[in-house]
């Protein structure tokens, strides 16, 4: 070591102690642990070192990120710390010719800025801090000139850089710099004065005079008074948010009148908040620091982690609001001196924005504020495509949440993976063979009707995961997340585990004291890992608020609409006490519709005299099935067709979004403060678009495909002379509806699902057409009975047992693919239907559907893949197989049952590449095994559940 290697020697050259040192070289990655050393007792009794009263020792251990040090003992603990910091610096061989004139450097220049902050010239200067200078020159009396240290360093970003540089924990903590600047204006005291109990500075000499009047003293005439609305955060959690009025007047310093709102005589004991909300406002916190604060300017610079000493207690409000300790009561208003202009600036801040403020701290709050409908949207629980998000999208969200709590921007990073890469695992090989077999294809149709280059379908045969990582500003750790999914655009992938992140975040807030078990495991099914200890650091004070959707408010949760129990199962009736009006048009929502609706949300009390409308719209878009919107509202609308309405009620929402919502929040304050109040939501289904695959279907194939694949089932049905039928998954009942619209030998027809919603349009329809039309002439006159059954195609029913004709249209590929095989499995050895008809997309003709150009109505003029933006051609779809995959399952099947099968399809044809659009197999029964060892209908399984039935007997009595 150059410096002669005594780091007492070189210490006394700087002004820097060794502990400073190492501050400066590993900032907060230095832990110092002091202990007791008690004094051997020479006789082993401890009681006895105790009774004689020996001084107490100390010895400190430092933690460095590769070593630690442990000092001797001393009589008080600052020269332990002192002494390990030296033996650091010694065994690590720090240099301090090389680190401690960077401090030493970074000091003066904080010097040399303040005294600059305070020259003649800097007065008239369009800067923050210079408007508050001419203020001050303008207080009266013992205030005159006097400059709060506080709002130095808010409004000079120079010095709080520079304070930063001296102390890195100015980061965390800005109230730091406050001690810095003090102890750097006692070397400037020629210039400066500067209050040991009180925190503000003033220059010794006064201005010259053509200054002060080129630059203060240009207002004349009677002073103006302009109000301001702002907002106290009270302390206490039991005290609500109140606006409060701010009468700044042009001569007066508004500091002055803030400090007067909080009960305190002048401006000088005043703290300010860093800026909140939006980067370009003025929107702070204010808050007192009391008088019996100590400021100990003698002490280490470094080390004055303890020189503030704030009275009364943790404001959680408002410090989870900033993401900043605040102390007592405070003061939220959005005022101050920019470098735009020598006037002071400033907005009203409303109750309502606190709570928006407040609101956009967490990630569901962000979107409901980016839909403006705090009330009635949701955060989505998938990102299914682009085209179909509304409002701010996952990366955005998630971007300014970092930004809010003060992280750093998360670090995405994206996977590519050519799908030939990925021929080891298993799952994926599927997928490959599909892909392959695409290209091929591909090179076939060449010079046919398929545009298409190679380099193209290369491109397809790549897919994107991608992994988020979520630091802290000093680099921690703190989230990351990967979630397996993967998608055939980059830009998907990332919104994808945003989303995740964003939904696991929503969890947290929404119950911050969740056991960490819960937590864990929540966790885990997002594929997310939290660094626990980072993390609880860096919401430490959003957890002092203990609840976020839980504060100021009591029961969160919602009252089951007034009746969602849609149908009753009386043979031959439904009833829907949904309040819905309007006739049914027909035209029906599913999952990946997109919906316009117009709605109203209003605070109703019980007894219904009182009625405010906190939120509406005219006109708002969400998809169906995506949980964009709140449980009810989706679970509700799915009952309506196009032009209906309802209204329905629930519980309240959590507080903090009703006012948020509210326009006159204090009034609905009020309101809700008093009991038995309750919202209701008025909705108007105005319009549906289909999900992307019935667009494509409707768009490509005339008729339709799905027309073409029930019309294809119709004329089997109608060949086949059965008289009993079941739809396995028949959905909203289409092949049902159509069975009726044609003279058919059926006599009983069953629809199975899983979906109720499905089940409950399915029955409305059935029960509006089998109801009005009892003439003996109708086409389905000779159908006696209709049944839905709620339960799965997987579980044999013996209700169901050796039906003339099964159909499974578009339904297997909804499920997992071993779900597939074992309803394959269940159908042909146990329901044993005669005839099984069953459809499913053929992967392969994807490719002619992707370069479709569809009709879409599309926002995003860039996004022209959209339809690729998806893996398949529905996002519920699990899997899709090429023709190859699904005859080996059909043969497979069939051989194993004794049934015979034959393949065939709709859209295209099988001669041409790439086959059909639909892919279709009809399995038949060859002959029972000998033996006969097949459940029969003796009524011993009954597994599903009844939904709605019709009679032909019971009706027309
Ligand atoms: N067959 C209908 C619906 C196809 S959509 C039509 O062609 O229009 C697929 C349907 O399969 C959905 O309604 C879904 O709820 C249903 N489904 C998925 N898995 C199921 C299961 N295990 N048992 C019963 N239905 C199922
Ligand atoms: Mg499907």
């Amino acid at each position: 070591m150059e410096t002669g290697g005594s780091p007492a020697v070189a210490a006394k050259k700087t002004t820097f102690s060794p502990k400073a040192i190492i501050f400066q070289k590993f900032g907060s990655n230095a832990i110092y642990e002091v202990e007791e050393v008690q004094e051997p007792a020479e006789n082993g009794c401890p009681g006895l070192a105790i009774s004689q009263k020996q001084p107490c020792l100390y010895r400190c251990i430092l933690q460095l990120p590769e070593f630690s040090f442990m000092s001797g003992t001393f009589k008080k603990k600052k020269e332990a710390e002192q002494a390990a910091a030296e033996m650091a610096i010694k065994e690590l061989g720090i240099q301090i010719s090389m680190s401690s004139p960077n401090l030493q450097e970074a000091w003066d220049k904080l010097v040399a800025r303040i005294a600059y902050l305070f020259s003649d010239e800097f007065l008239s200067c369009l800067h923050p801090l210079s408007g508050h200078l001419r203020a001050a020159l303008q207080r009266e009396g013992d205030l005159y000139g006097l400059i709060p240290v506080p709002v130095m360093a808010i409004c000079d970003s120079k010095l709080s850089n520079l304070c930063k540089s001296i102390n890195p924990n100015v980061e965390s903590n800005p109230f730091l710099v406050i001690p810095l600047i003090m102890r750097a204006t006692t070397s400037l005291s020629g210039l400066l004065a500067s209050s040991e109990e009180q925190l503000w500075i003033r220059r010794q000499n006064p201005y010259p005079p053509e200054i002060m009047e080129s630059s203060v003293s240009q207002t004349s005439g009677p002073p103006l008074s302009t109000l301001i609305e702002a907002v106290r955060i009270p302390c206490s959690l039991e005290k609500s948010v109140e606006p409060v009025t701010l009468d700044v007047s042009s001569t007066g310093y508004y500091m002055d009148v803030i400090a007067k709102k909080l009960g305190l005589t002048d401006a000088t004991s005043l703290l300010v908040s860093r800026t909140v909300g939006k980067a370009s406002s003025e929107t702070r916190v204010y808050f007192a620091v009391h008088q019996s604060y100590l400021l100990d300017t003698s002490s280490d610079p470094l080390n004055v982690k303890e020189a503030l000493h704030f009275e009364g207690s943790l404001n959680a409000r408002a410090s989870c609001f900033c993401g900043q300790g605040i102390y007592g009561d405070a003061i939220l208003a959005s005022i101050g001196y920019t470098r735009k202009s020598k006037d002071l600036i400033f907005e009203d801040v409303s109750v309502q924005l606190y709570y928006r403020m407040l609101i956009s701290k967490i990630p569901s709050g962000v979107y409901k504020l980016s839909r403006e409908a705090v009330l009635t949207a949701e955060l989505p629980s998938v990102f299914t495509t682009r085209a179909n998000w509304r409002g701010s999208l996952p990366r955005e969200i998630l971007c300014m949440f970092c930004r809010q709590h003060r992280l750093s921007e998360p670090n995405f990073s994206v996977v590519s993976t050519p799908l030939k890469g990925l021929s080891e695992s298993t799952k994926s090989h599927k997928k490959l063979q599909g892909i392959d077999s695409t290209k091929e294809e591909i090179e076939c149709a060449k010079g046919g009707a398929i545009a298409t280059s190679t380099s193209e379908s290369a491109e397809s045969a790549v897919t994107y995961q991608c992994e988020v990582k979520i630091f802290s500003k000093c680099q921690h750790l703190i989230i990351e997340c990967f979630p397996k999914d993967s998608f055939k655009k980059q830009n998907d992938s990332i919104q994808n585990t945003s989303l995740k992140v964003l939904s696991w975040l929503n969890e947290y807030f929404r119950d911050i004291d969740m056991p960490l078990e819960k937590l864990n495991s929540t966790a885990d099914i997002l594929n997310i890992r939290i660094c626990h200890e980072n993390f609880f650091k860096e919401f430490a004070l959003c957890r002092s608020i203990h609840n976020f959707y839980h504060s100021e408010t009591q029961g969160v949760k919602f009252l089951e609409p007034n009746s969602l129990s849609m149908l009753n199962t009386m043979p031959g009736q439904v009833v829907f006490s949904l309040n819905n009006e309007g006739p049914d048009s027909g035209v029906c929502p599913s999952n990946g519709s997109l919906l316009f609706i117009s709605y109203s949300v209003s605070l109703v009390r019980e007894d219904e005299h009182m009625k405010v409308i906190l939120e509406s719209s005219d006109e708002f878009e969400f998809e169906i099935g995506a949980g964009a919107v709140i449980p009810h509202l989706e679970a509700v609308v799915t009952q309506l067709s196009v032009g209906q309405s309802a209204c329905f009620k629930t519980d309240l929402a959590p507080k903090v979004f009703i006012l948020a919502a509210a326009v006159d929040s204090a009034r609905n304050f009020s309101l809700l403060s008093s009991e038995s109040c309750c919202l209701e939501y008025s909705i108007t289904l105005l319009r549906v678009t289909e999900p992307l695959e019935d667009r494509m279907e409707q768009a490509l194939f005339s008729p339709p495909l799905s027309k073409q694949r029930v019309e294809y089932a119709v004329q089997h049905i109608r060949q086949s002379h059965a008289t009993t039928l079941v739809d396995f998954g028949c959905g909203s009942g289409s092949l049902l509806d159509a069975l009726l619209n044609h003279p058919t030998s059926l006599e009983k027809v069953v629809g199975i699902d899983i979906s109720q919603k499905s089940l409950s349009r399915a029955a409305k329809i059935l029960h509006s057409k089998l109801s009005k039309n009892t003439d003996a002439n109708a086409p389905f006159s000779g159908i006696k009975s209709a049944i839905l059954y709620d339960g799965s195609i997987t579980i044999f029913d013996s209700r169901l047992y050796e039906f003339d004709i099964g159909t499974c249209l578009e339904v297997i590929e909804h499920m997992e693919e071993d779900q597939a095989y074992l309803f394959g499995d269940v159908v042909l050895s146990s329901f044993l239907p005669k005839i099984l008809i069953v459809s499913t997309p053929n992967y392969e003709y994807n490719v002619i559907l992707q370069k479709a150009n569809l009709p879409s109505q599309e926002d995003d003029p860039d996004d022209k893949t959209q339809s690729q933006s998806c893996k398949f051609r529905n996002h519920d779809h699990k899997f899709e197989w090429t023709r190859e995959q699904f005859n080996s399952w059909a043969t497979k099947l069939a051989a194993k049952h004794n049934y015979s099968v034959e393949f065939s399809g709709v859209g295209g044809s099988a001669d041409s590449e790439p086959g059909f659009a639909s892919q279709i197999a009809v399995f038949r029964r060859m002959s029972l095994l000998q033996g006969d060892d097949h459940p029969k209908d003796d009524g011993s399984e009954c597994h599903y559940k009844v939904i709605w039935e019709w009679d032909r007997l019971t009706s027309s009595s």
